[in-house]
């Protein structure tokens, strides 16, 4: 394709992305493909010759996007949602046209510095502390990898660093309602899953700190070393809220590092309204939140702060003679902020993002969506046999079918079944989870697209289910 080529089919691309989002309501939410569905439309052998762009787009039209779920429709109640926006994605397309490879400073001066300027954005738009410094990093999960390995070599005087192990006893500590990619982190990072304890939650499924001190107390007899703690503001199963400030004590007082999970809530920062929820910011020692969560940044884009950037750095850096440049003692290497070598230009987005709508443009969707939340909460206790199962504090909520007569076990196959003939008899997506054992419908109102319409059309359809149960 050369570059009048491209030109002609770039408008077409255009006007494709154009009239997805003028008539995105009209696709399924959720794919109905079916295992290899995909994957069986596609020759075993890569095309001797080329194939001209119109060619490749039809089949994209034809035989690839009936294999996607539309995380961007109104109608997408799923999981957290992957935030988007119309600047954002025209950040996107410029990372892709510029085709940068964001490594170190002079591998791109721009990449490096808007980086640099845009996470001191995020820090005072979200309250944190100015001695935070922040990097971008593809996932939360990376991030607290990330946490886990520096609250190590730190503890370890950077001694793992250069030994490997010798006398595994770490300790890792987090609700039983915390994020899998905790779990993820403590597996591969070598520290061992056997020593990672989940502790028991309050009625509310936030962390039950006394717990948490009880069982320090414990390993510390026994002889372990407790090494960090993951706290969560917002857990992914009912975005419920950790004490930071009593977590942080016991933090504080056995000196062990503390990280906090904000993946999802973290955006809501932005309103003053929720900064209670970092009252005990002073003992944080990493923080991270996905702006590709919900700040209408696409994915990926996750924000990760540091108290100390230097046990960052300590633990990630390795410098070989082809990476050297003259520069490297005055300028932000991000490669050695985390894993990977390579980096995406993410800030370009999120620059873009902030700068079309401004904090208050932010502020005003995020409480757009909290208000439409409040209104979807009145409604849904008002339908007969709702039980709501967990405090509503952002915008997913947590729910069942309970008529009061039937016993646990008939409870979850009741909503498992509502569940499903849901999904099958409309064009909604939403995803369940296990409270308390309980199988519970989780709808989460954090989308960009979303309006009043689009909850009025998911209360009809929980409303007429749950009649026919
Ligand atoms: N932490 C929490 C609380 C989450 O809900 C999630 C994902 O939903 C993650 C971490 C992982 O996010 P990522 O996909 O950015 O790794």
């Amino acid at each position: 394709m050369n570059i009048n080529e491209f030109e002609i089919n770039a408008h077409k691309v255009i006007d494709w992305i154009v009239d997805y989002y003028k008539n995105i309501e009209k696709y399924p939410v959720l794919s109905k493909s079916n295992p290899k569905d995909i994957f069986n439309q596609f020759s075993d052998f890569p095309p001797e010759n080329s194939v001209d762009f119109d060619t490749i787009f039809a089949e994209f039209n034809e035989k690839i996007i009936p294999g996607i779920t539309h995380w961007q429709h109104p109608d997408f109640f799923a999981y957290f949602p992957a935030s988007s926006s119309f600047p954002s994605l025209l950040g996107e397309m410029l990372t892709s046209a510029i085709g940068a490879q964001c490594m170190s400073w002079q591998t791109s001066p721009a990449a490096a510095e808007l980086e640099e300027k845009v996470m001191i954005w995020l820090r005072k738009m979200i309250g944190l502390p100015e001695y935070f410094e922040g990097v971008i990093q593809d996932t939360a999960s990376t991030a607290t990898l990330c946490s886990i390995l520096s609250a190590r070599e730190k503890f370890s005087n950077f001694s793992i660093n250069h030994q490997g192990y010798e006398n595994n006893k770490f300790t890792i500590y987090c609700s039983s309602e915390a994020h899998s990619s905790i779990e993820k982190a403590v597996k591969i990072s070598g520290i061992g899953r056997s020593n990672m304890r989940k502790i028991s939650t309050f009625d509310d499924f936030s962390i039950n700190y006394f717990e948490l001190d009880k069982q320090i107390e414990i390993d510390l007899e026994a002889g372990f070393k407790p090494l960090a703690i993951v706290a969560a503001l917002g857990t992914t199963g009912s975005t419920a809220i950790d004490n930071l400030f009593e977590v942080g004590k016991i933090a504080n007082k056995y000196n062990i590092w503390l990280h906090v999970d904000a993946a999802f809530a973290g955006s809501a920062l932005i309103l003053e309204q929720f900064r209670w929820m970092i009252k005990g910011i002073e003992f944080v020692d990493s923080f991270v939140f996905n702006p590709h969560k919900w700040l209408l940044t696409n994915f990926d884009c996750s924000a990760y702060f540091v108290k100390d950037k230097g046990a960052l750095i300590q633990t990630f850096e390795i410098l070989p003679e082809y990476l050297k440049t003259k520069n490297d003692n005055v300028v932000n290497n991000y490669r050695d902020w985390g894993i990977q070598l390579g980096r995406r230009f993410r800030a370009l987005k999120l620059w873009m993002v902030i700068q079309s709508y401004g904090v208050k443009g932010l502020q005003e969707k995020i409480q757009f969506q909290l208000d439409l939340t409040e209104y979807f909460l009145k409604e849904l206790k008002n339908i007969d046999n709702i039980e709501i199962l967990a405090p509503v504090y952002f915008t997913l909520v947590c729910f069942r079918f309970n008529d009061n007569k039937l016993d646990e076990s008939e409870l979850n196959i009741i909503n498992e079944k509502l569940h499903q003939t849901i999904l099958e008899d409309s064009n909604l997506y939403f995803t369940h989870t296990k409270l308390n054992g309980k199988y519970t419908l989780r709808i989460v109102l954090g989308q960009n697209l979303l309006e009043k319409k689009n909850v009025d059309y998911l209360l009809s359809e929980i409303k007429k289910a749950v009649q026919d149960v």
